[in-house]
């Protein structure tokens, strides 16, 4: 499960403080700063270490760009930029996501279960990036841990939450 709510498969505007255009896009781990300029694809690429997601830049000599905290691009000049979900139609072509809790649920318990009797199998490794990319992420309240989540107000016992919500502000 991931602990922090970017999936390389999630689609986002991203608005400058203040900004009610948005000045950048972010889809398939590519940011494009809008309006597009020149004929590059994208400006940055996100990158996953395992301190969480990192923006890499394209064309500047430097390459690092900040991080992305929570829905938060915290940029190397102090900006903070906001991460809105985008809403409209996927384009075609991109992997299809487990966004129904139930069906993410399943897939953690096949994991699980993979993980047990198939470890390093391809079918483990297919539910593992099923579950990457999958809209939700490992509560940021309770952690996802045993004696905390049953009480938890924001998973209510789940132990994940959507991609919406932002643990960052
Ligand atoms: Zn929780």
């Amino acid at each position: 499960m991931r602990q922090w709510p970017y999936s390389p498969a999630g689609r986002f505007l991203l608005y400058r403080p203040g900004q009610s255009e948005p000045a950048a896009r972010l889809g398939s781990r590519a940011l494009t700063l809008l309006p597009r300029e020149g004929v590059q694809a994208y400006d940055a690429l996100v990158r996953v270490d395992e301190q969480g997601p990192w923006i890499e830049y394209a064309q500047s000599t430097e390459r690092f760009g900040g991080r992305l905290e929570g829905l938060t691009w915290v940029r190397p000049d102090g900006e903070r930029w906001r991460l809105i979900p985008d809403t409209g139609a996927p384009p075609p072509g991109l992997a299809p996501r487990l966004s129904d809790p139930d069906a993410y649920r399943a897939a953690l318990a096949l994991h699980d279960a993979l993980e047990e009797v198939a470890p390093g199998s391809e079918a483990l490794r297919t539910v593992a990036r099923q579950i990457e990319l999958a809209p939700f992420y490992r509560c940021p309240a309770c952690h996802n841990t045993f004696s905390r989540r049953e009480d938890c107000a924001l998973c209510q016992g789940e132990g994940f939450v959507s991609e919406w919500v932002d643990d960052s502000v």
